[in-house]
């Protein structure tokens, strides 16, 4: 079986080299093997350890990345790379043009830490009180530092321009909004984007799907005529939440512990965390006005149900019995959520194959409730992929669940996702990676 494929391949090979030798005056094929990418990246693979320890033991919050664009700025600068700074906050932008015209590819990084205090195990903890990197973006900055690194040395071979952008301010969904505002994605002229997030898969897989990577994310605002007793706004947060739910009957999409579960997670294709609505139970009750304000935040897979979400929000409160006192519904946050493009979704994977370790690139079949991404924002103007790409080391208690208190992240998943990911973008800029 195996050789039948290996032959079946070689002669799609031999069909599309007699397609070239007949198109006139084609540059000569780039080609770069899986091989030498490998060893371009063990080979910068030390470095890149080092400054992840480096920015995991200066963390900067969101608006406040002055130490850490500082020494991304000067890496892509050691690389001879035309650097930008500053277009939005505190971004970095590299850009690296390669000896022959092409398509403008970027690949996205993202720079601040979390608030909190964590019982960091790490010789290379934390110095900054109660500010820490759990959401692994410290081991984006290496891993899109090394790909650039990577790709420096293929200059002569690329065709096209790569772009690296790192961005800040994403958990407070403002970066990638700003730096398109500025101008930054219309003048680079951006063709495609990619972009990934360390979670809790097993160090080095790639997760994708085409479409949504996450649910969407809507914080919903009942305005009531301040007039209910306690009891009453009881009765009607529970109504309101017993409405907004679809689920299978076994499933139970809020336990986001469960994303990674063998059984039941996203990457199971019978995963519960499909086609679901739900709604926080815990609501936020606010007088402001003589107004009383109930919010909650709900998550709803399907883009097509977003525009019957609030209706049926007004229909529960009637069902209450309170439809006198209501005022309106309305989301005060609705945020856009990652959607990959499906085309270079399934070009990116067969690139991710080739450039990958067997059976490391994986289909993702469910949606995450309460995460998202503000790279969001740049799909809406340019087509682009997101992936997940595992951090964890199971069998080392190393647990890459973001945000979480234990958050832990193996170190191999720079190594991992260098190689695959500087593999993707050298395909899309014009190179054939070979075995
Ligand atoms: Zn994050």
């Amino acid at each position: 079986m195996k050789k039948l494929i290996i032959t079946l391949s070689g002669i799609a090979l031999a069909l599309v080299a007699g397609c070239q030798t007949r198109t006139a005056e084609r540059a000569p094929e780039a080609r770069i093997s899986v091989e030498s990418v490998k060893r371009d990246t063990d080979a910068i693979y030390e470095k890149l350890v080092a400054i992840r320890r480096d920015i995991h033991e200066y963390p900067e919050l969101a608006g406040n990345e002055v130490r850490t664009a500082a020494k991304i700025a000067s890496q892509l600068r050691a690389l001879g790379l035309e650097v930008q700074t500053g277009q939005y906050g505190h971004s970095v932008v590299g850009v690296l043009r390669g000896a022959r015209p092409g398509k403008t590819v970027a690949w996205r990084a993202d720079l601040d830490a979390l608030p909190g205090f964590y019982p960091d195990p790490e010789p290379f903890r934390s110095k900054t009180p109660n500010v820490h990197h759990a959401c692994a973006h410290d081991i984006h900055i290496a891993i899109a530092l090394g790909v650039a690194e990577v790709l420096s040395k293929q200059r002569d071979k690329l065709s096209g321009t790569a772009v690296f952008i790192f961005q800040p301010e994403e958990e407070t969904f403002n970066g990638a909004k700003g730096l398109i505002e500025r101008g930054v994605v219309s003048q680079l002229k951006l063709d495609e984007i990619y972009g990934a997030h360390v979670t809790a898969f097993a160090a080095g897989e790639i997760r994708v799907r085409p479409g949504e990577m996450f649910a969407y994310q809507r914080r919903v605002r009942i305005a009531m005529k301040n007039e209910l007793s306690k009891a009453q706004i009881e009765a009607l947060t529970k109504q309101v939440q017993q409405t907004m739910f679809r689920a299978r009957p076994d499933a139970k999409p809020w336990e986001i512990q469960r994303l990674v579960d063998q059984s039941v997670g996203v990457g199971v294709p019978t995963t519960a965390f499909q086609d679901f609505l739900f709604m926080d139970s815990n609501f936020d009750t606010q007088v402001e006005g003589g107004e009383l304000r109930l919010s909650a935040y709900l998550y709803e897979t399907s883009a097509a149900n977003l525009a019957t979400l609030l209706p049926r929000i007004e229909a529960a409160v009637a069902a209450s019995g309170h439809k006198a006192q209501l005022l309106n519904v309305s989301f005060v946050q609705a945020n856009p959520t990652v959607v990959n493009e499906p085309a270079l979704t399934r070009a990116a994977m067969t690139a991710l194959e080739q450039a990958s370790p067997p059976n490391s690139v994986l289909p993702l079949y469910g949606q995450a409730p309460f995460f998202n991404d503000d790279f969001a924002y740049f799909q809406q103007k340019v087509p682009g992929v997101y992936f997940f790409l595992g951090g964890s080391n199971f069998e080392k208690g190393i647990i890459a669940f973001n945000h979480a208190p234990n958050f832990h992240a193996d170190e191999e998943t720079i190594r991992r996702g260098v190689q695959s990911f500087s593999g993707l973008l050298l395909t899309r800029l014009g190179v054939t990676l070979h075995r």
